[in-house]
């Protein structure tokens, strides 16, 4: 698998590459703006140069980018829906320029509308978005989500049924939070559970649509619906489920990345956690 973690920005995109070397990894996730704002500055053409150069002579393998967490592209207001819709046309845009090939994105929040009624609208959302940039390559990769208040995707088969009413198999794809999943009340705690899982979310929504991991442990129980991440091993989850990912054949080419709490060395105890995982028998 090819481990990274989610990595900070601060003084630049360019920076990113440099803070994955740091950590011996050759993935990594970012934000591409600010993600407490509505609006950044544009990406400057220098700082993008700078960015893919430094991606280059880093050895990096591959690249996530993370959308602000502002934006919810089912919200029932909409003056709101129309400020995200164009921070996710933004953030689509970035990606595009800095050459990122997934963008995650948390599916969203109903606020009351009924579930059925916000995957509508985030899959109106995104075709429509899709449409505005229709020569687009970035992949955008709905996040399997703990459930926590009016969330949604946080049962697989909303996953599969966006992906349905999205209709538009070649930019769409999914991200699979271990935090997440396990707080929306997927068991993987066990060989036998993680099989299960797995294969129920192969049943569901394919293997074949899933692109990158985010390896976190929970901080709250089983089916808690409560998003809490914690280090790998502090955790309701335990170590020995990321030795099940980490080692799945089916896995190999797909990154797997850390976001957990705490910085920069709490990133690199939690990625020599999954190499020594790799390596055991
Ligand atoms: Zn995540
Ligand atoms: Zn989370």
């Amino acid at each position: 698998m090819i481990l990274g973690a989610h990595v900070s920005i601060a003084g630049g995109v360019s920076n990113a590459p440099l803070n994955a070397q740091k950590l011996g990894i050759n993935a990594f996730q970012i934000f591409t703006k600010n993600q407490n704002r509505w609006k950044d500055k544009p990406l400057e053409p220098a700082e993008v140069e700078k960015y893919l150069a430094n991606c280059e002579s880093c050895d990096i393998r591959r690249t996530v980018a993370h959308s602000a967490y502002l934006i919810n592209l089912c919200t029932t207001d909409n003056g709101k829906l129309k400020m995200s819709r164009n921070a996710f046309l933004d953030e689509m845009m970035r990606a595009e320029q800095l050459r990122i090939p997934y963008l995650v994105m948390h599916p969203g929040s109903h606020l009351g509308a009924g579930e059925s009624e916000g995957i509508r609208l985030i899959a109106e959302s995104l075709r429509m978005l899709f449409n505005q940039q229709p020569d687009g390559k970035v992949r955008v990769l709905l996040e399997t989500t703990a459930g926590q208040g009016t969330n949604l995707g946080y049962r697989f088969e909303q996953m599969a049924e966006l992906i349905e009413l999205i209709d538009c198999d070649a930019r769409v794809g999914v991200c699979l939070d271990t935090c997440h999943i396990f707080a929306a009340g997927y068991d993987i705690r066990t060989p036998d559970a993680y099989e299960a899982t797995i294969a129920e979310f192969d049943r569901v929504v394919g293997l074949d649509r899933l692109y990158v991991f985010h390896f976190n442990d929970s901080r709250r129980e089983l089916g808690s619906r409560i998003d809490r991440h914690e280090h790998l091993g502090n955790g309701k989850i335990g170590v020995e489920p990321f030795k099940l990912f980490v080692q799945d054949p089916r896995f190999t080419d797909l990154p797997g990345l850390i976001e957990t709490p705490g910085d920069m060395e709490d990133f690199a105890g939690n990625l020599d956690i999954l190499r020594g995982l790799e390596g055991e028998k």
